[in-house]
């Protein structure tokens, strides 16, 4: 039997807020689930399985309960309270905050925040989970080229430097258009000098091994 905790190991190897379940105050927020009284449940799909938590809204605080895997492969039930504040926003109305129930350096973290990740057993902050953005591990190119392909699509065209790009979409701004375009082939210009960079370290990698393995007094 799975459920949260399990058949992540991997997901955790990496430790990214990517890899973890996500608990996002502005969506739970739109589908009224932070609303005093609200009892709702969240689910994903990990690993080919179903894992839920329940969520229980109060004016001030949202409580979790939910069963994760623990570090010996022991399941264990989890009840987490997590404060909530509302700020008013400048233009009417409010937005809701968690605040972070986790351990800082010493002191309780309290960070206002929207998103929360599960780590071992709690719903915490990036900070207290100790969690990189994927884009953190990402060589130059790769996110020279991620970035081609975000403003590929929004041009309507699918990702991949095959494709052609295609005339000014109807209805979007010429100098949009424009921008759009000299962003791409500034994207598209970095990420071709990243991967000339990196041939040109692989080449001077084989380089050094071949002066190594070559016998000393011989030339070639
Ligand atoms: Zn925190």
């Amino acid at each position: 039997m799975g459920g949260l905790g399990s058949g992540r190991r991997k997901d955790r190897a990496r430790k990214t807020v990517e890899s973890h379940l996500t608990l996002d105050v502005n969506l739970l927020s739109e589908k009224g689930c932070l609303r005093p009284g609200c009892s709702s449940t969240c689910q994903w799909i990990v690993s080919n399985e179903v894992v839920s938590i329940n969520l229980r809204a109060e004016a001030e605080r949202l409580s979790l309960s939910y069963n994760v895997q623990v570090g010996n492969g022991e399941r264990q039930d989890i009840a987490e309270t997590i404060p909530i504040v509302r700020l008013r926003c400048r233009f009417g109305g409010s937005r809701a905050y968690f605040i972070c129930p986790g351990p800082g350096s010493g002191t309780d973290c309290g960070r206002r925040i929207a998103k929360l990740h599960l780590s071992r057993r709690y719903f915490l902050c990036r900070r207290c989970n100790h969690l990189a953005y994927a884009s953190q591990y990402e060589q130059p190119r790769q996110r020279a080229l991620r970035r081609v392909n975000k403003l590929r699509e929004r041009l309507g065209i699918g990702v991949g430097i095959a494709e052609p790009l295609p005339d000014k979409p109807k209805g979007m701004w010429a100098r949009t258009y424009g921008c759009l375009l000299n962003e791409i082939l500034q994207a598209e210009i970095l990420a071709n000098e990243a991967q000339a960079n990196r041939f040109k370290r692989l080449l001077a990698q084989v380089d050094n091994d071949l002066q190594a393995d070559r016998p000393k007094g011989r030339r070639c």
